[in-house]
């Protein structure tokens, strides 16, 4: 039985490049999971897929090559150990992310992840809405995170115990970038889930499928988009403050120790994530985090020996540092598996890396296979769009990229188009 290309894209599901083969996201809130989930993500890509997993720049995990008749089991595998790939894709409220870096912001931030996580999915008031719909938290202002979120959160202190957010609305890249605008400053935290349900239904109203939130500032302005926001009766309900534990997977830890495992285009094996889960058992309370460069963190508890950890770290996951350095470098699944994908961005990646100054090494990149721009390049020091496919005089097709470069807290400017890869590469040495 065929299943309706809706409902598997409600269900995380997306069509591979690759005829009879699909990926399925898992939603992770702020990126967190616990040792015996991944360990469930592992076995899953062992055993249905291709023992791969990808890592996404919004703190997702990504299996690959699945086969239709096995989509049900793997949903079945994921609810045993409290995972969901519910609205992962489609028109939904995707998984909430925060690429918070703090040890101290962190436990907070990922509890308010999880209750909107919670309170968002699988609710069909929230799902069916005209395109995807993402909220991201931050602990602060420095990545700019918050200008590509239909709804960013900005941790704006505490008054009277009350913790305070702002709230950024209506900002995307993809095709169409457009930076978020301030709604409203030092919300209290009982009124966030009323706000974004206001704006969400203001969405799901007036604007057409497939269009994102950021569509309506192009067809009504800042102003009547927040006018009408703020006319929803549910913008100004506040909601009892949260009593009770709070919800995070993160260890509190006191001197707030953070160790980064270096992973390679975001790509690592079932083998790879379950030495990863051990080591978060022995190190960080059995809990890790997908970070926004695609990359594994662990939060050190309290008692944890940090200089014996970091040696042990280095030997539990292999990372693939392409040309002996690992590069800070987001990098899509582009057409070794997407079907919009218009490069091999692994292939690119490496080769780019490979060439690069030492100076170039140490910059942020990003390269997103098609103009889509799923891993941000905007919000990179150095970007990468793969922008078209151009056919040259043989009649090969060869790809074309644009360059962005991030000189200030908006989005990266574009300062060379239509570059070869040659051309691209000379960049990389210049940089
Ligand atoms: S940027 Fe394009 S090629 Fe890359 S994952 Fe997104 S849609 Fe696919």
């Amino acid at each position: 039985m065929t299943i309706d290309p809706k409902d598997l894209r409600i269900e995380g599901v997306y069509p591979q490049r690759q005829e009879g083969y699909f990926m399925q996201r898992v939603k992770l809130a702020a990126g967190v999971l616990s040792s015996a989930q991944a360990r469930s993500v592992a076995a899953v890509a062992e055993r249905y897929g291709r023992s791969s997993i990808h890592l996404t720049s919004r703190g997702s995990m990504e299996v690959h090559w699945l086969k239709e008749e096995d989509l049900r089991m793997v949903k079945q595998e994921y609810a045993k150990v409290g995972l969901t790939s519910r609205g992962a894709c489609g028109g939904a409220v995707r998984g909430i992310t925060c690429s918070s870096q703090s040890a101290a912001d962190l436990p907070a931030l990922e509890s308010l992840a999880r209750r909107l996580q919670r309170h968002f999915t699988g609710n069909p008031r929230f799902e069916g809405l005209p395109k995807k719909f993402k909220i991201g938290i931050e602990a602060d202002y420095t990545s700019g995170r918050h200008l590509i979120q239909d709804v960013g959160l900005i941790y704006a202190g505490s008054d009277a115990g009350v913790t305070l957010y702002d709230v950024w609305i209506a900002g995307g890249l993809g095709r169409e970038p457009r930076p978020g605008f301030l709604l409203a400053e030092r919300v209290p935290e009982g009124r966030i889930i009323p706000l974004i349900e206001a704006v969400i239904a203001v969405y799901a109203r007036l604007a057409p499928p497939p269009k994102r939130l950021k569509s309506l500032v192009g067809a009504f302005g800042e102003d009547e988009l927040r006018r009408l926001i703020e006319v929803e009766p549910a913008f100004r309900e506040e909601l009892p403050s949260v009593s009770g534990f709070p919800d995070n997977l993160m260890p509190v830890t006191k001197g707030g120790q953070r160790l980064l495992a270096d992973i390679f285009a975001g790509q690592l094996t079932a083998g790879q994530l379950r030495k990863a889960a051990d080591f978060a058992d022995r190190y960080s309370g059995g809990a890790l985090q997908v970070t926004a460069n695609q990359d594994l963190a662990f939060y050190l508890e309290a008692s944890a020996d940090a200089e014996s950890a970091a040696r042990e770290l280095t030997t539990v996951v292999n990372s693939l540092p392409t040309a002996g350095v690992p590069v800070p470098f987001r990098i899509c699944p582009g057409s070794h598996e997407c079907k919009m994908g218009l490069a091999a961005t692994r292939d690119v990646a490496g080769a780019l890396i490979a060439e690069m100054s030492l100076a170039a090494r140490g910059t942020v990149w990003a390269l997103s296979g098609c103009p889509n721009s799923c891993t941000q390049p905007q919000l990179a020091e150095a970007g990468v769009v793969v922008s078209r496919l151009a056919t040259g005089e043989v009649g090969a097709r060869s790809p074309r990229f644009d360059l962005y470069r991030r000189r200030s807290a908006g989005f990266g400017e574009k300062v060379l188009e239509q570059l070869t890869f040659d051309e691209l590469t000379l960049q990389a040495r210049r940089l």
